[in-house]
């Protein structure tokens, strides 16, 4: 029997950009799953970009996904008035609907440092992981060799087991990073096509990060 398998897709998305979009459309087609959901983490105040909130992370990623309704808004941890970890979201979502096999997808960079997050067995206890490559970060440095040795597997099995399949996937190259939009956009316009339309749209009408 197959699962019923549901993506989600954690990130500060500060802002949300055509990388994360290219990410979520790939592993969708890829791992054939129904749904992703991006789930903006919470920032306290002090950490999070001066001028930016909570509330226009979400709404950016809103706003770039409106147009594909396989990919939606977990709110989850904005609902929260404090940082979450990932395993107590991820657990919040299987006590949703524990029948649903849960898939989280990170990329390379995160993948580094992954036995750095809180739990992080417990997280693969409660979902796989899919990890997208990103350039610039290899699956030989850091975390990534030990723990693709010792749970990598692939797609057959991330949709027979109920948990715990790292999967690495083969996607193209994208190159875009919310730091350097960050750091360029109000710079060098040729970043705007790191963006959604809508999304840069509302970043020059609320005037966010220096724009
Ligand atoms: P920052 O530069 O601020 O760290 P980011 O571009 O990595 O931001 P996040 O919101 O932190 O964006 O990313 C959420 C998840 O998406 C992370 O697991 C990250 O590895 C992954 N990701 C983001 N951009 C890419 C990309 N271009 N290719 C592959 N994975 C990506």
């Amino acid at each position: 029997m197959t699962n019923k398998l549901l993506g989600i897709f954690g990130g500060t998305f500060d802002p949300i950009h055509q990388g994360h979009l290219a990410c979520a459309r790939y592993v969708l087609t890829h791992c054939q799953l129904e749904n992703i959901r991006l789930m903006p983490c919470h920032l306290p105040p002090h950490r999070a970009t001066p001028g930016v909130s909570s509330a226009e992370r979400a709404k950016m990623v809103e706003l770039a996904i409106a147009n594909e309704p396989q990919l939606q808004l977990e709110s989850l941890e904005l609902r929260r008035d404090a940082p979450s970890y990932t395993v107590d979201s991820l657990a919040a979502l299987k006590q949703q609907d524990p029948s649903r096999t849960l898939a989280f997808i990170i990329g390379m960079d995160s993948l580094q440092y992954f036995k750095k997050w809180h739990q992080w067995q417990a997280i693969l206890q409660l979902a796989h992981l899919i990890v997208c490559r990103r350039p610039g970060y290899s699956s030989e440095q850091g975390d990534a060799p030990a723990l693709l040795k010792d749970y990598g597997g692939n797609l057959q099995q991330l949709k027979t087991r109920q948990s715990g399949v790292i999967l690495l996937l083969d996607n193209p190259d994208f190159v875009q990073s919310a730091t350097f939009v960050r750091q360029q956009l109000p710079l060098n316009p040729e970043i705007q096509a790191m963006l959604p339309p809508a999304v840069l749209q509302y970043i020059r009408q609320q005037r966010l990060y220096g724009c």
